[in-house]
């Protein structure tokens, strides 16, 4: 196999360490050894420039397959027979070069991912950590149960053991935190992980491999395929040595990815999208309310699952969080990923941009008003950059309003009552999270208690942490990130019955 010399063009500010790692990826990381294989080449973006990255190879089903195996291996050998306190120190160790590394790692999803550096610094990266951290405090204390059947002289118990090797598939949007958030739990579970990151952000995946490896953690319970959806991802989640899959992304791939698992009868937990009502009563701090509404909407460029996209106020509160978004929006500094005073970047793709684009277009052919914003964004660089938007929506029909836009764009819609807001709230699809601000507590309880989210924010909006379970209702998928529900869908039970006559 010949090695082809990766193509790298970067901006100077990437560190030199950042730009050598790069420079030496070529595919896979396996059991430790950086694997290239056979498959088509494919090459990464900057979206804030739009210029080529670097060039890898698509790990075909061979690579993958040595993948699986590498951690099949692993997970028989060490890593789920490991006594717990040990597992537990590895995970510390990790969390610990994670945060001496936070910096470097950064650079890797400022870079392909148009993120702003200091936010990743400051949101993506300790959030990773506190993955690990959590977790890490779990394998002491993954407990079965003594079962009191109603069988003379048996005595039967349970057991929490490990699925065996989980495949991770990660989106491009929080590629490092979303790695961690499929890693933490697999692994303190004891189970082996092949992680596929979306082959628009591979780097700190593939840094976090090699960091695995450096914190002790056996050669093959980290293992890292790349390439995209259709190669690489189909390949990995079709593996029969494949005993779970773990997914975040859109709630296209989740329906495949769930026919597959139903299919290949194998677990799935599925984290898709949502069109989040992000709901303001008359009587909150409405500027408050305003302002968190506009930091979680506009926050990396909109493209965030959680993202309050829907805005709906009561009327009388209208022109003010309108006004409110509008100042925040021109605060926000739009540029490139890597340059620290960036507080918006560019969105993923130049399909993405167009097809953000579309939404507006077609919102504004319907009975939508632009508030703000609604272009391009040109002077932020020559990357895939749209001017944060603000659209008025009359109607609940128009596609802006039912679908999940990934883009720096929100709705604002005026409501009357209590029951309307319920109602709308609740009309959509999706059921990620939601948001309501009121001063009047038990109003705040019973919108709460109503909405089918998975999350639902009171007079705060985006909070997470990793004890907090979090993952949507309907069609925002199944199965939960975060607290022991995260980890719970990571293992099996084994029943054990014994004759004490
Ligand atoms: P988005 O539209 O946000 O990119 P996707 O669901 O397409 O979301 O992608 C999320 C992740 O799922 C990426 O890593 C992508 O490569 C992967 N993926 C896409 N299609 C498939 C598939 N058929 N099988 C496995 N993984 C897939």
């Amino acid at each position: 196999m010949t090695t082809k010399t990766a193509t790298i063009a970067v901006p100077d500010s990437l560190s030199q360490t950042a730009h050598d790692f790069i420079a030496r990826q070529r595919g896979a990381l396996i059991d430790g050894v950086i694997v290239e294989g056979d498959g088509p080449e494919f090459t990464t973006i900057d979206p804030s420039t739009g210029t080529p990255i670097a060039t890898l190879r698509e790990s075909d089903a061979q690579v993958v397959d040595q993948a699986v195996q590498g951690a099949e291996r692993a997970f028989r050998e060490e890593w789920s027979t490991m006594l717990p306190a040990r597992r537990e120190r590895l995970l510390h160790r990790l969390a610990n070069l994670i945060e001496e590394h936070a910096h470097e790692l950064a650079e890797y999803d400022a870079l392909e991912g148009g993120k702003p550096i200091s936010y990743v610094e400051a949101v993506d990266l300790p959030l990773a950590v506190e993955q690990f951290r959590y977790y890490a405090g779990w394998p002491t204390k993954i407990t079965g149960a003594v079962v009191p059947v109603s069988t003379p002289n048996a005595h039967v118990y349970t057991q929490k053991v490990p699925v065996g090797v989980v495949a991770a598939i990660t989106p491009w949007n929080f590629p490092f935190c979303q790695a961690a958030i499929k890693l933490a739990p697999a692994l303190a579970a004891g189970n082996t992980v092949v992680l596929k990151p979306s082959e628009l952000t591979v780097f700190s995946s593939l840094r976090l491999a090699e960091l695995a490896l450096e914190a002790g953690l056996p050669a093959g319970t980290v293992n890292v395929v790349v390439g995209t959806g259709a190669v690489t991802g189909d390949a990995l989640t079709r593996h029969p040595g494949v005993r779970k899959i773990t997914f975040t992304g859109s709630d296209r791939t989740g329906r495949i990815l769930g026919a597959l698992a139903g299919e290949r009868l194998i677990d799935a937990s599925l984290e898709l999208g949502g069109k989040n009502p992000h709901v303001i009563f008359a009587d909150a701090d409405v500027e408050k309310a305003a302002a968190y509404a506009a930091t979680t909407a506009f926050f990396y460029s909109g493209q965030v699952c959680f993202s309050g996209s829907r805005i709906l106020v009561e009327r009388s509160a209208m022109d003010r969080v309108v006004e409110t978004l509008r100042t925040h929006a021109q605060g926000l500094t739009l540029g490139h990923g890597l340059h620290t005073e960036t507080t918006m970047g560019p969105l993923s793709s130049a399909q993405h941009l167009e097809k953000v684009e579309g939404f507006i277009r077609e919102a504004q052919e319907g009975s939508s008003t632009v508030a703000f914003g609604g272009h391009r964004s040109e002077s932020a660089g020559t990357g895939y950059f749209l001017e944060p938007t603000a659209l008025i929506s009359p109607t609940d029909d128009e596609s802006v309003v039912r679908s999940e836009i990934f883009g720096p764009v929100v709705v604002v819609q005026p409501f009357d009552t209590f029951e309307e807001a319920v109602d709308r709230a609740n009309d959509t699809r999706f059921g990620l999270t939601a948001g309501v601000w009121t001063k009047d507590a038990a109003r705040a309880h019973r919108f709460a208690q109503s909405i089918s989210a998975g999350t639902v924010w009171v007079n705060t909006y985006a909070d997470y942490n990793a004890a907090a379970p979090f993952g949507g209702m309907k069609d925002s998928g199944n199965g939960r990130d975060c607290g022991p529900e995260g980890l719970e869908k990571y293992l099996d039970t084994r029943t054990i019955w014994m004759s004490i006559e």
